[in-house]
């Protein structure tokens, strides 16, 4: 049909009526966005934006290799794997294989949330304790159990104060701008041992320390050199599990490696994936060793209605393929690269640009009033975001301050949309928002 304002602001409005508005939109002047191809998305009036936010289309949108296996699989079969069929196990197997040996044994469910929530169960499980040690500055999910270890007070402003007794949080390692900076951030991690013991000596040892292992949440920024070996060994020390939330920063994006964990030399007892690896389908997944996943049997069994079903599992596999077929990670490492160094060019230009962080393609670009009060610039950054949408440019602040701009677009991006976002950027810098 043709297209009309009026037809889409209608629809914001119904929006407004008929869905929990608690669910946000991004952006105050909202394009209304039916189509999407690789990295970029197209608005109603034909408009097309860069996506430089998308972390969970991790192939791109309208992906066809992966589109014609989801159609083909509709039409052959769905079920729920209780069924014995060869994709469940393919794709376990094929996990399974992403991974250090022992971590070998994999549930299958439907979003981030819910492999985080499984993960700290099968530590309670394990472990017959309670209580979780989690780091500040977090986001693991939505529902009861990934919430409580959830601690980004941009996510909910009243997180820190109102977690539940079993979470104990310990220090965001933030080395830009934490209680300890630059090379004093070799700190975080003994801090964190400590804090770990103490709760031990007081009666209440963690049956698990969970956090993202390269920190997606509060900008893109590494974990200090050695922390998670630090805090794993303490954990271990008193008999605690070890989780890796790879839900935003595993599966390629970091370029280096495959998962954020490897970066820092360890090897996790518990990994939680979701986002890329379904591509956008919903799709997770917890990855552990054989004793820890059979200790799930003092709860019952584990069975998830659409998790691993035939056309789950076809999707899983669909996208591990084209990340290899596509050489994506090499892509994420070689063009992240690239962008990160032309940023950091932006940044001798630009005061308000406090520093740049991050990996492969997974960026931050954290703006400060000050560079060395470090005050954050939050409502310019807000400002940069819709004016740089005005450009053509898909982008939102993160972080506890939302002053970083969270870059984490399709691992297909070319070297031609990087400079394309620089280019905006620079404009919105240079000319103002
Ligand atoms: N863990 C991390 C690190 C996340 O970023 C998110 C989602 N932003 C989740 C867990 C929850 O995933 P989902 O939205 O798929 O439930």
């Amino acid at each position: 049909g043709t297209w009309s304002a009026a037809d889409d602001a209608e629809l914001l409005e119904r929006r407004a009526h008929s869905f929990a508005t608690v669910q946000e939109h991004y952006f105050e002047e909202p394009p209304r966005v039916e189509r999407g191809w690789r990295h970029h998305l197209v608005d109603t009036r034909g408009r097309v934006y860069l996506d430089m936010l998308n972390n969970v289309t991790v192939l791109g949108h309208g992906h066809p290799a992966l589109s014609d296996a989801v159609h083909r699989q509709w039409r052959r079969l769905n079920t729920n794997s209780r069924f014995h069929y060869a994709s469940v196990v393919e794709l376990s197997e094929r996990l399974a294989r992403t991974l250090p040996d022992g971590l070998d044994t994999v549930f299958l469910v439907n979003s981030g949330s819910e492999a985080v929530d499984l993960a700290l169960r099968l530590a309670w499980a394990t472990t017959g304790r309670r209580d979780v040690v989690a780091v500040e500055e977090a986001y693991h999910g939505w529902t009861y159990a990934s919430d409580a270890v959830s601690t980004s007070i941009a996510d909910n402003p009243g997180a820190l104060a109102s977690r539940p007794p079993w979470v104990h949080t310990v220090a965001a390692p933030n080395s830009y701008r934490g209680r300890h900076r630059g090379a004093e951030a070799r700190r975080y991690g003994p801090e964190a041992a400590e804090r770990i013991a103490q709760l031990a000596a007081r009666g209440t040892p963690p049956a698990a320390f969970l956090c993202e292992p390269f920190y997606g949440n509060a900008g893109g920024m590494p974990l200090p050199d050695g922390y998670l070996e630090q805090v794993y060994a303490a954990t271990r020390a008193v008999g605690g599990l070890c989780l890796a939330d790879e839900v935003q920063v595993g599966y390629g994006r970091l370029g280096t490696h495959f998962w954020g964990f490897e970066q820092q030399g360890v090897v996790p007892d518990v990994v939680t994936v979701a986002k890329a690896m379904g591509n956008g389908h919903p799709l997770g997944a917890v990855i552990t060793r054989r004793e820890i996943a059979e200790a799930y049997r003092s709860q019952g069994y584990f069975f998830s209605s659409a998790g691993g079903s035939p056309v789950s599992s076809v999707v899983g596999l669909a996208v591990l393929d084209a990340l290899r077929d596509e050489g994506l990670q090499a892509n994420a490492r070689d063009v992240g690269g690239h962008l990160k160094n032309r940023l950091l060019e932006l940044a001798h230009r630009h005061g308000l640009i406090g520093a740049v962080h991050g990996s492969g393609l997974y960026l931050g670009v954290e703006f400060v009033r000050d560079r060395t009060t470090l005050e954050p610039a939050t409502e310019e950054t807000a400002a940069i975001c819709e004016r740089l949408r005005e450009l053509g440019v898909i982008m939102q602040p993160t972080s506890d301050r939302q002053c970083v701009l969270k870059i984490k677009p399709p691992l297909c991006l070319t070297r031609d949309g990087a400079d394309g976002f620089v280019a905006a950027l620079d404009d919105v810098l240079t000319h103002g928002w």
